[in-house]
């Protein structure tokens, strides 16, 4: 498995990672001998950065159920979370990023990760009300107390992006080393401004639902019976299943296919390929996924092939 630094910064992650957002949470996700299950066939297929937040899950049940199912294998991994989303929203911003909530959220998170450390403290959402100085200056101090050893963060604006790297370098304070935002052939939006904002904050992307939730593993076909026990059975996500989508997927799995791949390995590929992505951090609800998702990303897409998939994505 090919690893990558993330930012300007010695951490060094698999360029495939796990997202945990679907562990210890409601019926449909991952109980702990499903995400043992999951974890084990991640670290035997070389994935070293695992994903996931106090916010996943029924009351940080993603953290506890990460943490149960790595047991000593904690030490060996990059493990990333993240903060600024309170349970219990006592102010009029929905998230938090101040010094008191960021102080009292990594001590929690430590406590149900079962951890002296979290390799890679990530601020969720953005706080409009905390200025970006106050948030890095906390965040600077737990890395200074071996509590955090990276900060990144996720779902902050282009200009928010580099105006934090600016702050961290004006004042002398760590950097996010990397950025969460959504990515993939069938969501590039963030391609126009946020990617090039990242490129200039030397920052990596790690991006989100890769998968378009499963959408671009090819088991959705327009017209066919939905899978069972597939996240897109599941109303809530269906919305996200256009009949535009499904037919920008038939004509990206015949790209695919034309060329002996699977759409799978298109989406991972291409991802790995885009500038300053550092790690696709996809999710999986079974040990086979994950294995197929490790070994999807050995495709180097030509000039003529990326055109051909711009062409089908419309971007
Ligand atoms: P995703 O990676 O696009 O899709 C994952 C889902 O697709 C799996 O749970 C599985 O669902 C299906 N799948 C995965 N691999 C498959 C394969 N090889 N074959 C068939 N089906 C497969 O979406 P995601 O897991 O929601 O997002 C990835 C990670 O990004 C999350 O876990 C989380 O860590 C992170 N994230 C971050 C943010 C943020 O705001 N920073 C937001 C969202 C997500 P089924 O088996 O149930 O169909």
């Amino acid at each position: 498995m090919e690893k990558r630094t993330l930012g300007r910064s010695g951490l060094e992650v698999s360029v495939v990672g796990l997202g945990c957002n679907n562990f210890g949470g409601m019926k449909a996700s991952l109980d702990l001998e499903g995400a043992r299950a999951v974890v084990f066939a991640a670290l035997d297929a070389g994935i070293t950065l695992f994903d996931t937040s106090d916010s996943y899950g029924i009351a940080g049940g993603s953290e506890i159920t990460l943490a149960a199912a790595l047991g000593d294998k904690r030490k060996d991994i990059v493990l990333a979370t993240k903060f600024a989303s309170p349970l219990n929203r006592d102010r009029d911003s929905r998230y938090n990023g101040s010094r008191g909530y960021i102080m009292k959220a990594v001590e929690d998170s430590l406590s149900r990760l079962k951890t002296d450390w979290i390799d890679l403290y990530q601020y969720h959402f953005p706080d409009p009300r905390t200025p970006i100085e106050e948030t890095l200056r906390a965040l600077d101090d737990l890395v200074k107390q071996g509590k955090v050893r990276y900060i990144g963060c996720s779902n902050l604006p282009g200009w928010q992006l580099v105006d934090a790297a600016w702050t961290s370098r004006h004042h002398g304070l760590h950097r996010f080393v990397s950025t969460q935002a959504e990515l993939s052939l069938l969501a590039r939006g963030a391609e126009k401004d946020l990617v090039p904002a990242i490129a200039a904050a030397n920052m990596s992307l790690l991006p989100y639902f890769p998968l378009a939730s499963g959408l671009l593993t090819g088991k959705y076909r327009k017209g066919a019976a939905l899978p069972a026990d597939s996240r897109m059975a599941m109303p809530y996500f269906q919305r996200g299943m256009t009949d535009q989508r499904l037919d920008t997927v038939e004509r990206l799995i015949a790209f695919a296919e034309a060329r002996g791949r699977s759409v799978l390995e298109l989406a991972m590929s291409w991802l790995v390929g885009r500038p300053a992505v550092g790690s696709v951090i996809a999710g999986a609800t079974r040990p086979e996924q994950v294995r197929a998702n490790a070994a999807s990303v050995g495709w180097v897409l030509t000039a003529e092939e990326l055109a051909e998939v711009d062409a089908i994505t419309g971007s």
